[in-house]
């Protein structure tokens, strides 16, 4: 096809997590599956492009360049890749998340390289202006379904929503709310699906980026004294970065967040059934509907069907 055709592409942009994988094999597997099966059922129009970005260390990239063109050989669409450096990131990043990672991060410092596992709060701001939508994704996902069809939930967002997320899939925000669930028995924070709120995962999020530096309410609940508030009513205290933060503000403010569907993020870890949480288990775990991302977080083998 025609030679200057690339400036008329439009593109679709997913960025993952991509550190110290040169360093696990374990990491390098999950890579493998999630690439490969991204590949075989991505289907894209003759003019567009799927962007692939990946936020690495140097000998991660060196890796994941070598590859690459192997894992996504079966891909009958175009796509590019773009690799950023994550120190360069957490430099731009640190002064903006600093303030909520003693809420959200394991231990009780806020280290400065844990900054980058907030990077989906406060990507808008991070990212150039052109960059209007991105999906982040985990690399612990297979895929059996198009890619390019997670980026069509985009047009069903509401005026108001910001990001798209899917449920949690265990109880461990019920265990997380557990002070406030006390105070607040009528509350539905916590609660199972269909009624309550469960809160959010992060391994597939949908960020409208453009939305994300229009909306006056979520910029303003990343100030410092804003988090702080609402960790205090809630007496939140987690570990799981920016999944903790959005599940927080959801929340208060569940117009910010568009629903995904559960079968684009099937999480399988079954942990908390046997910590505590058997008897309500099954309520936070069931997803019916189709599959279209296995998500094998905690490292549990995702089915070969
Ligand atoms: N990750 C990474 N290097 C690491 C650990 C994690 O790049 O050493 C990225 C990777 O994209 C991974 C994501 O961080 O999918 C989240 O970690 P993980 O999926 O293991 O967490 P879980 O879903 O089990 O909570
Ligand atoms: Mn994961």
């Amino acid at each position: 096809t025609g030679v200057d055709l690339e400036g008329k592409l439009s593109r679709f942009h997913a960025l993952m997590m991509f550190t110290k994988v040169d360093k696990s094999l374990n990491l390098q597997q999950k890579f493998q599956v999630a690439m490969r099966s991204m590949a075989k059922h991505g289907r894209f129009l003759e003019d567009e492009m799927l962007v692939l970005h990946y936020v690495s260390d140097v000998g991660s990239q060196e890796l994941g360049e070598k590859m690459l063109p192997e894992l996504l050989l079966e891909a009958t669409f175009r796509y590019e890749v773009v690799f950023h450096n994550v120190d360069a990131l957490t430099e731009k990043l640190f002064p903006i998340v600093e303030a909520m990672q003693k809420h959200f991060s394991a231990g009780s410092g806020a280290y400065y390289s844990d900054a980058i596992f907030f990077l989906s709060v406060a990507m808008h701001r991070i990212m150039p202006a052109e960059l209007k939508r991105i999906v982040q994704l985990d690399l612990d996902l297979k895929f059996k379904s198009n890619i390019r069809d997670l980026f069509q939930e985009f047009n069903h967002f509401p005026y108001e929503a910001v990001i798209g997320i899917a449920r949690e899939m265990q109880p461990v925000y019920r265990h997380t709310f557990w002070q406030y669930r006390k105070e607040n028995p009528k509350s539905r924070v916590g609660d199972p699906p269909p009624d309550g709120l469960p809160g959010f995962n992060s391994g597939v999020m949908l960020l409208n980026l453009d939305a994300m530096r229009r909306s006056t309410l979520y910029n303003q609940l990343l100030e410092p004294e804003q988090v702080a508030r609402l960790a205090e009513k809630y007496h939140f205290r987690g570990h799981l970065g920016d999944q903790d933060f959005f599940t927080m503000i959801g929340m208060e403010h569940r117009e910010l967040f568009y629903p995904l569907s559960c079968g684009w993020n099937r999480q399988l870890c079954t942990w908390w059934r046997e910590h505590g949480y058997g008897d309500v288990f099954q309520l936070y775990y069931h997803c019916d509907g189709p599959v279209h991302i296995y998500h094998g977080n905690c490292n549990t083998p995702i089915p070969d069907d």
